[in-house]
């Protein structure tokens, strides 16, 4: 499956509709948020663009949130949303979950931040992440991008080889970003990276093999690394089939194959990877495990983790990272997990998840747009034809988030809706009715 991301320009009557409906919404906008535009003016003057983390800058300037409580956010202008933004997958506990509260007072009144040595709290988190992932030994990060450096690092020593296949439209993060079928120019060892150029279905599965054999043959394949769903790169799952085939394929060339689980570990109780029957030999974690802060981890056979992460074995590496084994991580995180978001848990917010793109798909029928995603994870896209293959159409995109925000529910500009514990029913409901009105409204520029 590959996705062609080029904008239909051609001057049909159902184009130039768009135009001006887009161009009406971005004037409300505008009007309607002049706190969040006056903030964006002042951030220009101390950050390059007003901006710390490229993928929340919009364009005419974007929205400034003031603050959240639970399932819901509030501008600087004072307009209250339904976060479906879920900070990318990370927010999963929404604003102020109380068992979280807890730990974190708890964790500052009793504990305190930072120790400067080991402590009981980050073993007993270690444990059960292998218990929950079925990880033979894990180390922390501080983000998602630093657990798939060390898993890399980790496959290129046990190896001694360095190439490492990946997919287009892979994310594995700020430094590792394959869209448009190459590796992004801030790529960390950009030249090692062969990239195969479809992802997801049987098509992929082939050449997925024919590539990673290829990379084998030359003599330096270190790792085969992929996400069972590509988040960023749409919300478009890959299936069992090809997962299977690129696990195989690199096992069969002494490849190390990585699960990147930083968005899916939360699509099923074990992790994606066990719900499909994959065994990956490393998976990479972050986002919500840090139970709201910052965190990665890494980890998987003891052999590769034991061989390179082991202090006490000769020429092993160092893995290093101040914040680590932070306690406010450890512990939130922890908690998060053992209490809050239970194998039971996951399940049913996956199982709403499911419904909700159902619902969604079913009032989108014979337009342009679609959902895709797994779970409580969701994409949305805009294709001329409602299919594919067809051009995307990122004017109608940007049409709906404008509306969308009009009408109170908070998502990321390229479609991505990453589903928090606990999201009113009524709300979930209310969002399936705007989504019909917006497509019966526009139906001009709308149907296929
Ligand atoms: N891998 C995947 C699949 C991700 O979605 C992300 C973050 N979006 C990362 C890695 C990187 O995580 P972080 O932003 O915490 O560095």
């Amino acid at each position: 499956m590959s996705c062609n991301s080029d904008l239909h320009t051609g001057p049909n009557s159902s184009h130039l509709e768009a135009a001006e409906a887009l161009a009406a919404a971005q004037s409300r906008y505008v009007a309607n948020n002049p706190l969040s535009k006056k903030q964006h003016e002042l951030a220009v003057e101390s950050l390059p663009g007003g901006n710390t983390r490229t993928l929340l800058h919009t364009s005419p300037f974007p929205l400034c949130m003031k603050h959240g409580k639970g399932t819901f956010v509030w501008d600087e202008d004072g307009h209250k949303y339904t976060d479906f933004v879920g900070e990318l997958s990370a927010g999963l506990y929404g604003h102020s979950h109380p068992v979280i509260r807890t730990a974190i007072l708890s964790t500052f009144d009793e504990i305190g931040l930072s120790l400067g040595s080991t402590t009981t709290y980050e073993v007993r988190y270690a444990s059960l992440l292998c218990q929950r992932f079925q990880l033979e030994r894990v180390r922390m990060t501080n983000t998602g991008t630093e657990a798939n450096l060390h898993a890399l690092a980790a496959a290129r020593h046990y190896t001694g080889k360095k190439k490492v296949v990946v997919f287009n439209g892979g994310y594995h993060g700020a430094c590792f970003s394959f869209g448009g079928g190459k590796a992004a120019p801030n790529t960390a060892d950009k030249g090692d990276f062969v990239v195969v150029q479809n992802y997801g279905d049987d098509e992929a599965a082939a050449e997925a093999r024919r590539v990673i054999e290829e990379t084998a043959r030359e003599g330096n394949l270190a790792a085969v690394l992929v996400e069972g769903v590509q988040g960023a790169g749409g919300c478009l799952p890959g299936s069992k089939e090809f997962l299977l085939a690129a696990q195989e394929a690199a096992k069969n060339t002494g490849a190390i194959f990585i699960l990147d689980e930083v968005m899916t570990s939360r699509l099923a109780p074990n992790g994606l990877g066990q719900e499909l029957g994959l065994s990956p030999d490393l998976v990479t974690l972050g986002k919500y495990l840090g139970g709201g802060f910052s965190f990665g981890a890494f980890g998987g056979r003891k052999e590769i983790m034991d061989s390179v992460y082991d202090p006490r074995v000769k020429g092993s590496l160092a893995h290093s990272g101040t914040f680590n084994n932070n306690t406010m991580t450890m512990c939130a995180g922890f908690a998060g997990l053992n209490q809050v978001f239970t194998e039971e848990v996951c399940v049913e917010l996956n199982r709403v998840g499911d419904d909700l793109r159902g619902r969604l798909n079913g009032v989108a029928k014979g337009t342009r747009l679609r959902f895709t995603g797994r779970g409580s994870l969701i994409g949305l896209h805009f294709r001329e034809n409602g299919t594919f293959e067809s051009l995307e159409r990122a004017d109608l995109r940007d049409l709906f988030w404008f509306e969308m925000l009009e009408k109170g529910f908070w998502i990321t500009r390229r479609g991505f809706i990453a589903m928090m514990l606990d999201t009113p029913k009524d709300e979930l409901d209310r969002f399936v009715d705007v989504v019909g009105r917006f497509l019966e409204r526009h139906a001009g520029i709308m149907m296929v």
